[in-house]
């Protein structure tokens, strides 16, 4: 990813907006990922994010897995 890597181009200060992070942490906010999140910041709300979307790929996962077996009660409804 580079995102949690402090020498990734995307973290070097030419993405640095001028302005602070929003964080209210008085780094420079702007990274390659966003402008508003300084680099320390948007390593965190990086891990979050991934944090939630591995949660969620694991509830539609388990969905999927149930709508197969649903769909697979129909099927052998039709054969019936
Ligand atoms: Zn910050």
């Amino acid at each position: 990813m580079g995102y949690d890597d402090p020498n990734n181009p995307g973290n070097s200060s030419k993405h640095h907006t001028g302005k602070l992070c929003i964080e209210g942490c008085g780094r420079p906010a702007g990274t390659r990922w966003s402008p508003y999140w300084c680099f320390e910041c948007n390593v965190r709300r990086m891990q979050r994010i991934t944090a939630q979307l591995d949660a969620l790929m694991i509830k539609m996962e388990k969905k999927a897995l149930v709508g197969e077996e649903k769909s697979d009660g129909i099927h052998d409804g039709n054969d019936a």
